[in-house]
């Protein structure tokens, strides 16, 4: 049995999916499940969001993973693909596919297959990473329109660059931006990711496509998603494997960062970053030893953190969570100087992922 499991709630998922479509009655669901479901497991995931209307990746491998278990719901690639054998997977499997790129767009039309895609046209509003400037997307559009393999359907999106900041001007920019370039064309449109479901109506257009949200995580600073209606979905936990008697004056740790200013214990947990958790994380970040609240002592190690539980009760074998339902990702990533995607998506492989 390994010592650190992360733990995900599928009924959370579930209701992370009503509640965004609650938020978003009039649009239909692309759930985001890029980079393992944002360290959640990619296939579980896709299973337990079965009411999704379809499913969104970065990668065509993540896509092929998905078919393979058996997901039979629309599947988007977001970067697209390059190349003609990545095309021909593309067919292959179904996939719906962004393109952002002329590369792209020329690829496309030397396409020979019988297969007629679905094609999400990328218009960049503002970002300047992917996708065609609203002066070139006219253009752009009338290639996909006039190509041999004629599309099945051809439509539009865009992604957002602050949406997560209410007080930006640019994100009102953005969706003018894009509703200008799509008007009368009169194809189905995608805007919002969680942060534009969450605090820009406007972004609510016929697709929405949470990520973070999806996952009961808050896209905003200083909010969790509890906050936010929504239900943390993992939880990361592991087990004290030791516990020890520090005198004063001695240290614990990588660089002797922590110091017992009175006799005190420290618990050591099997926790390190090898499993993910970040090595900028600060002492004093609270982890939760059952019950019990206590601080981060020191340097995160490799297979290792040390906490002061000089306060608290604390055996070997005891149940410890680093993020969940009760210490909320946000705030863990805060301490970390980093956002709760990037601690979700680190979750490495040598932790157990366990889907309830
Ligand atoms: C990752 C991604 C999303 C989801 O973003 P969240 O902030 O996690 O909701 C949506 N759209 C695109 C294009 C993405 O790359």
């Amino acid at each position: 049995m390994r010592l650190i499991r992360a733990v995900v709630d599928t009924r959370a998922l579930r209701a992370n999916l009503a509640t965004l479509r609650q938020r978003a009655p009039g649009s239909r669901v692309m759930a985001v499940v890029k980079a393992n479901a944002y360290g959640h497991g990619l296939v579980p995931t896709a299973v337990a969001l079965s009411d999704a209307d379809a499913f969104a990746v970065a990668r065509l491998e993540e896509g092929i993973a998905l078919r393979a278990a058996g997901i039979r719901q629309p599947i988007v690639l977001l970067e697209g693909v390059f190349g003609y054998d990545q095309l021909r997977e593309a067919a292959h499997h179904g996939f719906q596919l962004v393109v952002h790129d002329p590369v792209q767009l020329a690829q496309l039309e030397e396409f020979a297959g019988p297969h007629r895609f679905v094609l999400w046209l990328k218009i960049d509003t503002g970002m300047n990473r992917l996708g065609f400037r609203p002066d070139e997307f006219p253009a752009a559009y009338a290639r996909l329109q006039h190509m041999r393999a004629t599309p099945l359907e051809i439509r539009a999106l865009t992604h957002l660059a602050r949406a997560d900041e209410s007080d930006s001007t640019m994100t009102a920019e953005q969706i003018a931006r894009f509703r200008q370039a799509t008007a009368r064309l009169g194809i189905a449109t995608s805007i919002a990711n969680s942060a534009g479901v969450l605090a820009w109506p406007d972004a609510r257009t016929d697709w929405i496509r949470p990520g973070l949200a999806l996952y009961g995580v808050s896209p905003f600073e200083r909010r969790t998603g509890e906050e936010l209606g929504l239900q943390p979905v993992m939880s990361l936990e592991t087990r004290v494997i030791a516990v020890r008697r520090v005198p004063r004056g001695e240290s614990v740790g990588y660089g002797s960062l922590w110091k017992a200013e009175r006799d005190s214990r420290v618990a050591i947990l099997a926790a390190g970053y090898a499993d993910g958790l970040p090595r900028s994380l600060e002492g004093g970040t609270p982890v939760r030893i059952g019950s019990h609240v206590a601080p981060l002592a020191g340097r995160v190690s490799m297979d290792m953190i040390a906490v002061d539980v000089t306060d608290v009760p604390a055996a070997v074998g005891d149940a410890c969570t680093l993020w969940g339902p009760e210490l909320p990702v946000e705030q863990v990533a805060e301490r970390a100087g980093t956002i709760p995607y990037e601690l979700l998506c680190a979750v490495s492989q040598r932790v157990l992922l366990e889907t309830r």
